[in-house]
């Protein structure tokens, strides 16, 4: 009786399900001019057939914050099957979630169909694993029940072209003017369905500037060993997401401090208290998102082989002090590091290769003499083991000196480089130290990338 009365009274102070808060047209700043003609012809194309169709996600949460999304997805009752009729050349893809890959000229939208409740589907249909871990989520349902099954709230706004309002059930619309990422539901059980939504908290945080709510953040710490019974593959897939968005550096310091770092970087996160590997990591994260910025190529190679450096240069140091020779004590500190990782996160072998090769060319970049120099800087990863020099010796890994030469070898004509190998020789040169004194302390700007 006692219970009924106290159940009762907290629905009575915090309805249970506030309902729709549909925003007319009028009363939002999102206008159709801004969503691709891709995804309005999908849109278009499902209403046409008789189905409801919604832009969804990033797409929704980015408008109306005023940036550019990256992508736009659909959302619509039609199952994949019935959607795929409607686009030639489209496939259905995925196990744990089916969904529909439309391509309309050169873009591919994602179009998913309405996720409904796992109670209401068979069994075959939604699997949780003995974690809590939803295996396969394929019932489906209506929009309401879509909208409680995505993620966050900011993420589960839904606009149509059929009357060009926005659907919010979940209060998404009070979270981006508050700027919070709260979980939709109870966010333990959530984090426990799907552990890369801590992942995916912390990313959207990082890229919007937002803060976690703290209900939703406050699970994090103590659910994040749930990261290893994610597929390395998906983490690596997610790994590029959080540190090559642009918002590498910020996404790190958030990752440890819910202390989720060290389960997706562990050798990494054992070397933060040396303060050169520290800065190697930050720094190479700035740069990440500077050349983003700057819209340069990033590769994963050169941000993975700076993570793993410091635990391979570890690792090197004690075998050389053991007696193993240069050379191999890298080659094994390489190996042994890198099985280690792709115990977390995979890395493709297209990554493994230059990685190997940007580490193995620090041992090499200090042999200039005779026809070296000029053989190594033809080498194809040159430049980025310069860079990655050049990035040991601003945390204070390595004495400056180097980076310089080599800086200024780049720059010179042939004749200058012949005379640069020479003056080594002589010993007068110890790699650019001396003549930096003479430009009052200035260092030259790196020579332009070749991209
Ligand atoms: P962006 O594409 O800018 O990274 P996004 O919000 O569009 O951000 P996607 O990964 O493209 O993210 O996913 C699209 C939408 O699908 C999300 O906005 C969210 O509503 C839903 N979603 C994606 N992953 C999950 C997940 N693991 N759990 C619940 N919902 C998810
Ligand atoms: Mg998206």
């Amino acid at each position: 009786m006692l219970n009924t009365l106290i159940s009762s009274f907290k629905r009575w102070r915090k309805p249970a399900n506030p309902g729709p808060r549909v925003i007319a047209r009028n009363d939002h700043n999102l206008s159709r001019r801004d969503i691709s003609r891709a995804a309005l012809t999908v849109m278009k194309r499902l209403q046409e057939a008789g189905f409801e169709a919604y832009i969804v996600g990033g797409g929704v949460r980015d408008l109306l914050l005023g940036g550019h999304p990256k992508d736009f997805d659909v959302a619509t009752n039609a199952t994949p099957e019935e959607a795929k009729h409607l686009f030639r050349g489209s496939r259905i893809v995925g196990r744990r979630f089916r969904i529909l890959h439309a391509r309309i000229g050169r873009e591919v939208i994602e179009v998913t169909t309405f996720r409904g409740h796992h109670s209401d589907g068979e069994e075959h249909e939604a699997q949780q694993s003995e974690h809590g871990m939803l295996l396969r989520d394929n019932v489906y349902g209506d929009l309401e029940s879509d909208a409680i099954r995505r993620d966050f709230t900011v993420n589960a706004l839904y606009y149509t072209t059929d009357g060009f309002a926005i659907h919010d059930y979940t209060g998404g619309v009070r979270d981006i003017e508050q700027r919070l990422i709260r979980m939709i539901g109870d966010p333990a059980t959530r984090y426990k369905e799907d552990p890369v939504r801590m992942l995916r908290a912390v990313r959207f945080a990082a890229k919007l500037g937002f803060d976690i709510e703290d209900k939703t953040a406050s699970p994090l710490p103590e659910l994040a060993p749930l990261l290893r019974n994610i597929a390395p593959a998906r983490l690596f897939d997610e790994v590029l997401k959080l540190l090559m968005g642009g918002h590498g550096e910020r996404t790190f310091e958030l990752l440890c401090q819910y202390q989720l770092w060290h389960h997706l970087f562990p050798d990494n996160a054992a070397q933060l208290d040396n303060p050169a590997a520290l800065e190697l990591t930050r720094r190479a994260l700035r740069n990440t998102d500077e050349r983003i910025r700057q819209e340069l190529r990033v590769t994963p190679a050169f941000l993975y082989a700076a993570l793993l450096w410091p635990a391979v240069n570890a690792e090197q140091q004690k075998l050389l002090a053991r007696g193993t020779p240069p050379l191999p004590a890298l080659a094994q500190a390489a190996q042994k590091v890198t099985s280690s990782q792709l115990a977390h996160t995979a890395i493709p072998k297209r990554f493994t290769i230059p990685m190997r090769e940007i580490w193995d060319l620090q041992l090499r970049l200090p042999q200039r003499s005779g026809s070296r120099a000029q053989r190594l800087s033809e080498h194809p990863r040159f430049r980025a083991a310069y860079d990655f020099l050049l990035l040991r010796e601003e945390c204070g890994e390595i004495a400056a000196g180097l980076g310089q030469w080599w800086t200024e070898f780049q720059q010179a004509d042939d004749e200058q480089r012949q005379q640069m190998v020479r003056n080594l020789q002589r010993g007068n040169d110890n790699g650019g130290g001396n003549r930096r004194g003479s430009r009052s302390g200035r260092r030259r700007r790196r020579p332009k990338a070749a991209e």
